[in-house]
């Protein structure tokens, strides 16, 4: 994680010179799962609180190295794999409404690329959701931390993430990164192409960039 350093403005950072990304309805936009569709560090969270008899609260994040809270590696990495193995975990407010308006908009599938080792119980997760009715086409990939093997393998031109942990490396990979403010990152202080505090929010920009009608 970078320094917790105040935000720095990012409106005016010179994105275009080392981005080729493509606009408009082209533009191709991959997804982050953890944090930014799936709430799943409330699962975590409540795993870890359970078996160390904590109470820490999501707004006390100020990165996802939970370390630095007093939680051991063994303990942090047995309630991952807890939250892996849900069934179903919860998803954002308006995540699965926006994400249903994005694929029936365009008629592409929806593009996940998630730092889970195991892409394979994301999938399950996001297919165990109340799609009510309009289940989306969904692809899964990923499996590392640093998402650059992902992005560039399937041309994404713009991820929707909450780690901010690589983002300079995106960026400078031609990828642009759209930050989905969260308490573990609204401190970060690193470049971004967009800032999204919510699901309606990200429709909105999705919605002009793509020139939907929705
Ligand atoms: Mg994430």
């Amino acid at each position: 994680m970078p320094d917790p350093l105040p935000l720095q403005k990012t409106a005016g950072y010179d994105m275009q010179s080392k981005s080729v990304m493509r606009e408009g309805k082209s533009m191709k936009i991959a997804f982050d799962i953890d944090g930014v569709v799936l709430n799943s560090i409330e699962v975590i969270l409540e795993h870890i609180n359970r078996v160390m008899g904590k109470n820490i609260v999501i707004d006390e994040l100020v990165s996802w190295e939970l370390e630095d809270l007093g939680v051991d590696f063994k303990t942090l990495w047995a309630a991952v794999d807890y939250m892996y193995h849900q069934p179903r975990v919860e998803p954002y407010h308006g995540a699965l409404e926006t994400l249903t308006k994005i694929h029936q908009e365009t008629g592409e599938p929806l593009l996940f690329i998630t730092g889970r080792r195991d892409p394979e119980t994301a999938l399950r997760q996001l297919r165990a959701l109340d799609w009510n009715g309009h289940m989306p086409e969904i692809i899964v990939t990923g499996g590392t931390r640093d998402k650059r093997t992902y992005l560039l393998d399937n041309a994404v031109d713009f991820i929707i993430e909450d780690d901010v942990r690589h983002f300079r490396d995106y960026i400078e990979a031609g990828v642009g990164v759209g930050l989905m403010v969260r308490p573990w990152n609204r401190k970060a202080s690193v470049p971004v192409t967009r800032r999204f505090e919510g699901w309606h929010d990200l429709w909105e920009w999705v919605r002009e960039v793509k020139s939907l009608d929705g």
